[in-house]
């Protein structure tokens, strides 16, 4: 059982867009900001389109997903989540800009309030740091697509209360997710071991050792995955994935971390995977085809 009513999700990219439609469909009233008008509309007829597969599919009824889609407000505000029991960031992976908007809510919102990140590389006390609420602050850590992926990775730093990490626990599993309890160090449990692993595909396609769709196979057929890396970093976005893997580097200074140069160049070039339309395939054709990479 959870305390929290109303839901507060900064952010309505990739994860933030999934996570407000997460918790809207679970019964909560969710309030979503960004930076404008366009980028809700963008979320929104995803959110639409995700609704009604999953309608399709039988899974969700046409009146839960009206009223799904009723309990969903957008603004580019900061103030309208100030009655939020929950804030949960989903913004560019970047400190500082995560920072502003925490110190700028923490003024606002009352004691009650929970903040929680979906920081995929920073440390949950990095942020709370910024905050006079370090013991309501924890990470929230969900997956993409959210509406489909079962896994919330419920994160605790040194600071974070026991009473907020059981709010926060009890709130990931009212979303109808599995989580885990996982310590506050940079990739939490998935990412320190998933983002070595991405990187080296990418190296992988540096060093010619086959081709992108080779590689995809490679791993989808021989380890059983249900797709190929190179895939799934289009999928999680080559900007996010590039920021990820500076951080972890920067916190670990460990080779692993390091962005390889052939990502760089990528981001560098607005290949940002499927979301920007162009990564380690052209999305402008269907079925996606080999993106020429010139290596
Ligand atoms: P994204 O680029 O799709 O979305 C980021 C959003 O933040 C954009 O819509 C942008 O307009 C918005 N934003 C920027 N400044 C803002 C501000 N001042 N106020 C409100 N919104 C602002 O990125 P994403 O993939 O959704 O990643 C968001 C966060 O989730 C990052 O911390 C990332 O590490 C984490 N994450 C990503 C994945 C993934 O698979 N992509 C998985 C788990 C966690």
């Amino acid at each position: 059982m959870t305390d929290i009513k109303r839901v507060g999700v900064l952010g309505c990219g990739l994860m933030g867009s999934g996570i407000a439609q997460t918790a809207a469909m679970a019964g909560y009233d969710t309030t979503v900001r960004d930076v404008s008008q366009a980028i809700w509309d963008k979320a929104r007829g995803g959110i639409e389109k995700s609704l009604a597969k999953f309608v399709e599919k039988g899974k969700l009824t046409a009146p839960d997903r009206d009223a799904t889609l009723k309990r969903l407000h957008f603004t580019t505000n900061t103030a309208d989540l100030k009655p939020c029991d929950i804030v949960i960031e989903a913004v560019t992976e970047d400190l500082d800009l995560k920072n502003g908007l925490w110190k700028e809510l923490d003024a606002l919102c009352g004691p009650a309030t929970i903040f929680a990140s979906n920081t995929s590389s920073l440390t949950i006390a990095a942020m709370a740091a910024a905050t006079k609420r370090a013991d309501r602050f924890v990470g929230l850590h969900f997956f993409n697509p959210v509406p489909l992926m079962p896994l919330v990775e419920v994160v605790r730093t040194v600071t974070t209360s026991e009473e907020a990490f059981r709010r926060a626990f009890g709130f990931a599993i009212s979303l109808r997710k599995e989580a885990v309890a996982a310590k506050d160090n940079s990739g939490f449990i998935v990412n320190l071991l998933l983002v070595p692993y991405l990187l080296d595909a990418i190296r992988a396609v540096e060093r010619g050792v086959g081709s992108v769709p080779d590689i995809d196979k490679a791993m989808q057929l021989g380890c059983g995955y249900p797709m190929g890396p190179l895939t799934l970093l289009d999928f999680v976005g080559l900007d996010t994935t590039y920021k990820i893997a500076e951080i972890m580097f920067a916190e670990y200074r460990e080779q692993r971390y390091a962005p390889p140069p052939l990502l760089k160049r990528m981001v560098l070039a607005g290949m940002n995977g499927r979301k920007s339309g162009k990564g380690f395939y052209d999305y402008s054709v269907d079925p996606p085809r080999v993106q020429g990479l010139g290596v």
